[in-house]
């Protein structure tokens, strides 16, 4: 006989609670979440609310249905060129998955090839498939760079978001007007005149993807 397996009682709340809600819409739960915050639901203001923050958010989210890899893999071409490539400034929008609340900044990725170089207008869509996830700065700036060296093993991948929290400007944790860094370097990257290189172009004012 199976033994039994100890169910923390957080865990087994959380399923409990989840099981109870699926026989509702998700937006009638926005409904409800509406009513919790201390409005009224059916204030003609608020009635069509639930529908659209749901579709809303299944905007936000839509990067759960694309596949990274797949997106990369009619794009990929043999070429010799091996000086860097760099795209600077994508725009992201994302969320974070603490607060549910938005992130936004600017990713600059760069790579240097090894025979295989991705399609330009890829780069910004990779960046997108990822961003629209509920994420953290780091893994996402660690995904982005993950992916591009699975897809063309190039020398070396960099990559460096710039972005701003409202989940802490709103909430008066920090300076509104401050930003958070992350960067992920892989390969060649991590030596310091790559790394130099690659942070200098980014530094210079640029109109968009080079
Ligand atoms: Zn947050």
């Amino acid at each position: 006989m199976a033994q039994p397996v100890a169910v923390s009682k957080s865990i087994r709340k959380a399923a409990a609670v989840s099981e109870g809600l699926s026989e509702f819409s998700t937006e009638e739960i926005y409904r409800e979440i509406i009513g919790r915050l201390g409005e009224d639901p059916n204030r003609a203001g608020l009635l069509a609310t639930p529908g659209r923050v749901e579709k809303s958010m299944a905007y936000l989210t839509k990067g759960y249905a694309e596949d990274p890899a797949q997106i990369l893999r009619g794009a990929l071409f043999d070429e010799d060129y091996d000086e860097m490539v760099i795209v600077k400034d994508i725009e992201i929008f994302s969320l974070c998955e603490h607060h549910l609340l938005p992130f936004f900044g600017k990713v600059h990725v760069a790579y240097i090839p090894q025979g295989k170089v991705i399609g330009l207008s890829k780069i910004p869509r990779l960046v997108e498939v990822f961003a629209r996830r509920l994420q953290v700065q780091e893994r996402l700036t660690r995904q982005i760079a993950d992916a591009i060296q699975e897809a063309i093993a190039p020398q070396g991948v960099g990559v460096v978001i710039e972005a701003r929290h409202l989940c802490m400007m709103m909430r008066g944790i920090e300076k509104q007007h401050s930003s958070t860094v992350t960067s992920a370097m892989v390969g060649c990257f991590r030596q310091k005149e790559t790394r130099s290189e690659f942070l200098e172009l980014v530094r210079q004012p640029g109109t968009g993807g080079v």
